[in-house]
């Protein structure tokens, strides 16, 4: 496992606000290869230039003014504490799985995270698991080994925080049915605990989307039951997957929530809407999945937006029903 901890830094031309449905188009970043540098936390710096687009995904985003890679807790805490003495603007990022970026960027400071261990506990069917892990090699090393409870995850392409975080799920199963405790730090780098009991999550809805002082997930505790059949579900499940969403283009899985009393799914309403195969510059409602927005080569944020604003409207129009969005956009500032 590496290391070293990263932070890349370049000036970011001041965005203008933008709501999620207005559109803005051709919006560019003045970069300034600098050098080198250390802050007062004694942690590397290196000036230069990184684009969401290579961090997510769906390929979409600008530039991030400031950029930090962690590979264990210490340096997340150390990023953290150079982060609130700046008082600078930080997100944490898992595998960009369920972002949408701006065209301008991020006017702050992005942590990646790459805090990736596993550790089987003596109990049978315990794992405690660091946030930075993907989520789908998780999935396969427990259903390996015999368990049950995160079949599904085979075929996400997050984090363990971000699963976590998103309560991400399939197939009738969620990541916090298979959690039983989340060690997390505060924004004043304070370390929790927290139990599973102590937490309500919901469909896609964790305590940590409101969760105020929290500044990071940093691993997660799952305990699984033992099934003889924990492998064969998982392929079946992934078999699916490839027959119902398309896996080989960019993008963010699911794009809206399924509305909760509505007895069709978003993608059935989308599809019933017609929408399937519609396009807003590079942006696309898939012809596999209609709830799968692809970016087929040229996307910029503002045709992401425009294509989701365009078929919440025409669903609401049809159906009465107002889709709420699965996947997280992300202000520049
Ligand atoms: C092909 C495809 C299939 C998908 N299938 C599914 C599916 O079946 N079910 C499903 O639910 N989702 C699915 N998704 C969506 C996505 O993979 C999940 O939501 C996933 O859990 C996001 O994890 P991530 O690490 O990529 O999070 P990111 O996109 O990096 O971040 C998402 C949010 O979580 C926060 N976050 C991430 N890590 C942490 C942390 N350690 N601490 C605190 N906050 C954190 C971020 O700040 C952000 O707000 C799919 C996506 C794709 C591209």
């Amino acid at each position: 496992m590496a290391s070293h901890l990263t932070i890349y830094h370049l000036p970011l031309k001041q965005p203008t606000k933008l709501d999620s449905c207005h559109v803005q188009r051709s919006i560019s970043c003045n970069f300034k290869k600098q050098e080198s540098a250390q802050n007062s936390t004694g942690l590397p710096f290196i000036h230069r230039k990184k684009l969401l687009s290579d961090l997510t995904t769906w390929g979409i985003g600008g530039p991030c003014n400031y950029f930090i890679q962690v590979f264990n807790h210490t340096q997340l805490v150390s990023a953290l504490r150079y982060c609130n003495e700046q008082s600078m603007r930080f997100m944490i990022l898992g595998k960009g799985s369920n972002c949408l970026f701006d065209d301008v960027g991020f006017d702050g400071c992005i942590i990646l995270n790459r805090i990736e261990f596993m550790e089987k506990i003596e109990e049978s069917g315990v794992y405690r698991v660091g946030s930075g892990y993907p989520f789908n090699c998780f999935g396969v090393v427990s259903a390996n080994d015999g368990f049950s409870g995160l079949e599904f995850a085979a075929g996400v392409p997050g984090t363990v925080g971000g699963a976590a975080y998103m309560n991400a799920g399939a197939n009738g199963q969620e990541t916090a049915a298979a959690i039983d405790s989340i060690e997390i730090v505060t924004n004043e780098g304070e370390s929790r605990m927290l139990k599973r009991r102590e937490l309500n999550f919901g469909y896609r809805l964790s305590p940590f989307q409101e969760l105020k002082d929290l500044a990071s997930i940093t691993a997660v505790t799952f305990r699984l039951k033992f099934s003889k059949t924990a492998r064969e579900m998982q392929q079946e499940y992934l078999a699916r997957r490839w027959r119902t969403q398309p896996l080989g283009q960019r993008s963010a899985g699911s794009v809206f929530r399924n509305p909760s009393s509505m007895g069709f799914s978003a993608a059935e309403l989308i599809e019933k809407t017609g929408l399937k195969g519609l396009r807003v510059g590079g942006a696309m409602v898939s012809n596999k999945h209609a709830n799968f927005f692809i970016n087929c080569g040229c996307a910029t944020s503002q045709d992401m937006l425009e294509l989701i604003g365009l078929v919440k409207d025409a669903v609401n129009q049809k159906f009465g029903v107002e889709l709420k969005e699965e996947i997280s956009y992300i202000h520049p500032s």
